[in-house]
């Protein structure tokens, strides 16, 4: 066959040689050790949680040596493609602060080794299929519209399918497929003039038996099989599959560490072949397991359909990315927990991310632990980012509670900044959702009083406290005064400030100054739990404290 000749025939319209190619993407000049990492997602739906942990091992890793990080939009499968999908990433991507040096970003397309969305490269591909096609490599199939068809779908049956990597297509197929590389030029000349259109399938020349050996970052040393099956390089339309435009676009831009799920393992035989018949050198590859969940005593994936599937999910509950983030984190390296109490006031960049303590199965999705590491993050945070992660998340989830606190943003913020700072803050948040409850009462528009007063204080006895109360509060009292006062009256009638004495004998009192101080809280706040009152009363003010409390006293 003149291959010269068969590659002239199917791509007429290319006149670049891949060194023309080469040049236009030159080696990156790069610190020694730099690692250039890429996310590669294709815009097919919504971005699901697991999408996280490849772009933050890669961000990751990228950053931590000096290297690129950047986006590419793998965009081949158009029939796939959902409208708003890659904006709805991009956005996604920002928002849990997954940053790009270079690629498809918010602010558009940047970087040298564009474009970064692979339907653009269409004629980049095709100057490497020529090649192949020239060197004997890669052949075309004809087929009328019909048979494209069931090709496209065993096709995408092999590109999604998670299975062993022996049992791709079976054999009969595979042999099926191999009597299509006789033909004769004429052929190809009478297709064309007919408008058939054709796949450009690799010509294989892998033998399974043989195997060959492949060092996975995370998984450790693997036997790999030789590819023997004659796959798809360029579809009908001149697009390429996953597997072809990966070879050429992570090497063209210097890609040294594909990170990506597991799924890909099976596909590895095909791209050891095509790195090889290209003369490409291979990046280095982590396969990463997909996440799981706990359902009753055993582990399953978590699928499409499962609860915090959807990256958007967590933002519609309220979790801050920085709670994602972190919790990301201790799901990727085991000793990120320690490593964060032994530094709580570093951000979780600064934590030196190691491929080593990755976990080789799949990491365990919990609600509870999420929740957990939520709660520390808000804690660290001042009462300004509290204020202005509640507001904006507000704005779009609880326009009502949004309107509260921008009314006055002093007041919010000085909720906020109750038992924050120190040493041991408060944990009361663990998604902005939590808020609502916890403010409720510093506003009368949702003041409600839910708890009872202390059993042992009968009406009378909380009304006159209360009353008192009202009469010798003095804004100026700092705490231990404002105490004194509270123990005053309560000793009036007859529940004492000694809380030792009570122990020792409580049936020489009506009660204690936990009862009365109770009774202060539920006229003040509607429940029996709260923050520090004097806290609270030096918050919502005099007018607005005493005002609650007399409105208690007369509804009793
Ligand atoms: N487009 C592929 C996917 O979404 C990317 C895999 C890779 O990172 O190479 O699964």
């Amino acid at each position: 066959m003149d291959n010269e000749r068969l590659a002239e025939l199917l791509f007429p319209h290319i006149k670049e040689l891949p060194e023309d190619v080469e040049a236009r993407f030159p080696q990156r000049t790069l610190p020694e050790g730099a690692k250039v990492t890429r996310i590669a997602p294709s815009p097919t739906g919504f971005m699901h949680f697991g999408t996280l942990f490849p772009a933050r091992i890669c961000e990751r890793l990228a950053h931590q040596s000096g290297g690129v990080f950047y986006l590419r939009i793998e965009d081949t499968d158009a029939k796939r493609e959902v409208a708003g999908a890659e904006k709805d990433l991009i956005e996604t991507l920002a928002y849990y602060r997954i940053e790009f040096d270079e690629g498809v970003t918010v602010d558009g397309e940047k970087g040298d080794y564009g474009p970064y969305r692979q339907r653009q490269r269409a004629r980049i591909y095709q100057t490497y299929a020529k090649q192949l096609v020239r060197e004997g490599k890669a052949y075309p199939v004809f087929s009328t519209e019909e048979e494209l068809e069931s090709l496209a779908a065993s096709d995408k049956k092999t590109e999604i399918k998670e299975r062993d990597w022996h049992t791709d297509l079976a054999e009969d197929e595979k042999q099926k497929i191999k009597e299509k590389r006789n033909f004769t030029l004429e052929d190809v000349e009478k297709n064309l003039k007919e408008g058939n259109k054709f796949v450009l399938r690799i010509l294989s020349d892998g033998d399974p038996e043989k195997k060959t050996f492949f060092t996975d970052l995370i998984k450790g040393k693997l036997e790999v099989p030789e590819n023997d099956e004659d796959f798809v390089l360029l579809k009908s339309d001149g697009i390429p599959t996953y597997h072809f435009a990966h070879a050429i676009d992570d090497h063209l831009m210097g890609t040294t560490h594909v990170v990506r799920g597991e799924e890909w393992l099976s596909s590895l035989p095909k791209h050891i072949m095509l790195f090889r018949y290209l003369g490409f050198k291979m990046p280095k590859y982590m396969h990463i397991a997909q996440l799981m969940k706990l359902e009753g005593n055993s582990k399953k994936k978590l699928s499409k359909r499962d609860k915090g599937a959807a990256v958007s999910d967590y933002r519609r509950a309220g979790y801050p990315p920085v709670s994602v983030n972190e919790y990301v984190m201790t799901l990727l390296n085991s000793n990120f927990e320690e490593w964060r109490s032994q530094n709580p006031d570093k951000d979780y960049t600064e934590f030196p991310f190691s491929i080593k303590k990755m976990s080789t199965s799949g990491a365990l999705f919990d609600f509870d632990k999420l929740n957990d590491v939520s709660k520390n993050a808000i804690s660290r945070m001042t009462s300004d980012e509290v204020y202005d992660g509640v507001t904006d998340w507000a704005k779009e989830n609880d326009p009502e509670l949004a309107a509260l606190l921008t009314r006055d943003p002093g007041y919010a913020k000085k909720i906020f900044a109750i038992g924050r700072g120190g040493k041991k803050p408060r944990k009361d948040f663990a998604v902005w959702a939590d808020v609502r409850p916890y403010v409720s009462f510093f506003y009368d528009e949702t003041f409600e009083r839910t708890d009872p007063y202390p059993e042992k204080m009968p009406k009378e006895d909380v009304k006159a406290f209360l009353s008192d109360f009202v009469e010798a509060y003095d804004v100026n009292d700092d705490a231990s005064a404002w105490f004194e006062k509270v123990k005053e009256i309560s000793e009036k009638y007859g529940y004492t400030g000694d809380m030792k004495a009570y122990r020792q004998s409580p049936e020489s009192y009506k009660g204690s100054v936990g009862d009365t101080s109770g009774a202060l809280r539920v006229a003040l706040t509607g429940r029996t739990n709260s923050p520090d009152l004097y806290e609270i009363m030096k918050i919502m003010g005099k007018e607005r404290s005493l005002g609650r409390i007399e409105a208690a006293i007369s509804e009793l």
